[in-house]
């Protein structure tokens, strides 16, 4: 299968005389394809700021193929293949539930840091949505490029909407249409908008440090993100209202979602919030005293520590030696348990969201102690 991937795929394969040139680029796209695979070839191209990539999966028969990004600028399409072709055969052998993958990025890895650190944030923008893919070190990329990629991926955004599905269908506001507000349009924000959009809602609102960018109509989200991946600010974006970074409180708005800094609404500006859900994506973004107050006008706040999980959650599972797909499925079934226990304790007791999330949590704390007291006895 031939994926042009988001932008225009770059296909080298020029046409013969005689020959239409669709024909060419069919034949040459399935050159490697046997019994076996390849199950895609995704090429990536981003000119702005000079990346080519290519992710070669080859068979997805024993799970989501797993291989490294290898970056070096004499790589090739067909390198790519063939050592997808030896990841396919390496997982096989050795019993693992994964099929064989690879990616190669046309780059030289001695770059400054700060560039490839852009490159590689960018390729894993594009690969964000490849769920059949998990991504490993390789020659020219090591455990920090890992790192900018599962920051890109999304774990916690992912998780974020979770718990939002959970409390929207609570109020029973419809996510189709629902207008949504993000603070911050890092990686928390700009992944919990997208997953949003994919799913019918509307961004009407964004901020970063160069301010808030608003349009009633919606924003272009994918235009955002691909600029974020530029590392540009949103005020760079051509369309959408420029207001100041405070602004964003303000725009009226289904789903508020800060995801910048602690304590960005408190007792002196929480009355300009004009939403009827929060959803904590950055740490302690409300005061206690402004979760009370939005409560008491029937706005419902999501706790952090419930709803912006999934990262941890991630990490969590990937450390146990769990693919990234499997890692994904536990932070929806997890978030989701976790924010309707809440939200149905809220409706059961009339407690704020925060107090039931935190009763939760205390339960299964001691919960894990007592078990492990009864491991010390028992030494
Ligand atoms: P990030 O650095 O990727 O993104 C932060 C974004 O916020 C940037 O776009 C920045 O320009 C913008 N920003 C900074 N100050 C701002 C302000 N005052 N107003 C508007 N925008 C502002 O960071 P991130 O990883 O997305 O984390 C965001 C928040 O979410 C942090 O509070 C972090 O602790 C929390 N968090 C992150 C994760 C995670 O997996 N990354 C997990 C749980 C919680």
């Amino acid at each position: 299968m031939w994926v042009n991937h988001r932008s225009a795929a770059v296909c080298n394969f020029g046409p013969t005389e005689n020959r239409p040139f669709i024909e060419d680029v069919v034949e040459e796209a399935f050159r490697f394809a046997d019994e076996l695979g390849p199950f895609k070839l995704v090429h990536i191209q981003r000119p702005t700021i000079g990346l080519k990539a290519v992710v070669a999966i080859d068979n997805v028969a024993c799970g989501p193929a797993i291989g490294g990004v290898r970056m070096a600028s004499d790589v090739s399409t067909e390198e790519a293949f063939r050592l997808a072709r030896a990841m396919t055969f390496k997982n096989a052998a050795a019993g693992l539930p994964h099929g064989g993958g690879k990616s190669v990025i046309f780059a030289d890895p001695k770059m400054p840091l700060c560039d490839k650190e852009r490159l590689i944030r960018a390729f894993a923008a594009a690969i964000g949505d490849l769920v059949d893919y998990i991504p490993g070190p390789d020659m020219g990329t090591d455990e920090l490029s890992m790192g900018w990629i599962k920051d890109e991926i999304g774990g916690t955004g992912f998780g974020l909407v979770a718990a939002i599905d959970v409390a929207r269908e609570h109020i029973g506001l419809p996510l189709a249409g629902a207008r949504v507000v993000v603070q911050g349009f890092g990686s928390v924000g700009k992944h919990a908008a997208r997953f949003l959009a994919e799913r019918g809602a509307v961004l009407v609102a964004a901020s970063d440090t160069s301010g808030t960018i608003a349009d009633q109509d919606g924003l272009d989200v994918a235009a955002l993100v691909a600029l974020k991946a530029e590392g540009r600010a949103l005020h760079d974006h051509p369309g959408g209202r420029k207001l100041g970074m405070d602004a964003v409180i303000e725009i009226p708005c289904d789903i508020w979602i800060p995801a910048a800094r602690p304590d960005v609404i408190h007792a002196g500006n929480l009355a300009r919030l004009q939403t009827r859900i929060i959803a904590e994506g950055a740490n302690i973004p409300l005061s206690a005293e402004a979760e009370q107050a939005l409560a008491g006008r029937g706005v419902l706040v999501l706790p952090d520590f419930i709803a912006n999980a999934g990262g941890v959650i991630c990490a969590a599972i990937e450390y146990r030696g769990g693919s990234e797909s499997a890692a994904l499925v536990l932070v929806d079934e997890k978030i989701r348990a976790n924010t309707k226990a809440v939200l149905d304790e809220v409706r059961r007791t009339g407690v704020l969201p925060r107090t039931a999330a935190t009763s939760l949590a205390t339960e299964r704390v001691h919960r894990a102690m007592r078990m492990r007291r009864w491991h010390v006895d028992m030494r």
